[in-house]
Order: C-alpha cells, then structure tokens, then sequence
C-alpha cells in the first residue's frame, strides 16, 4: 500500500488549505428585469429564462 512517509509539516498542511477558501457565487444580470440570478437557472423575480417565461409566478 502506498503510505506516505513522513507527516506533512503545518506550513505544508496550511500551504495546501490556502485554496480551500469558497469564492461568491458568479451572478448575472436578468435580460428582462435587470435583477441578479444564478447562471443557468430561471430568474427568481420574474420568472425567465432564455428570454422566455418558464416559471409561473402568482
Ligand atoms: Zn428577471
């Protein structure tokens, strides 16, 4: 079994958690409404996607 031989070093450990950190969310701007959404999903204000309606919204 492949084993590692020695223990990392904390400054070893550290070095490879300084890319753990989680970056915002990409957002994008509503073509229709001019509100913020989630790339690839419909916008939560008016309902649109793809320039077109697809949630029904009360
Ligand atoms: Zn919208």
């Amino acid at each position: 079994m492949p084993n590692p031989k020695h223990r990392k070093s904390k400054s070893k450990t550290r070095m490879g958690r300084s890319h753990h950190a989680l970056k915002p969310p990409s957002l994008g701007k509503c073509p229709n409404c001019g509100e913020m959404f989630l790339p690839h999903r419909a916008c939560p204000a008016c309902g649109f996607y793809k320039e077109r309606q697809v949630l029904d919204l009360d």
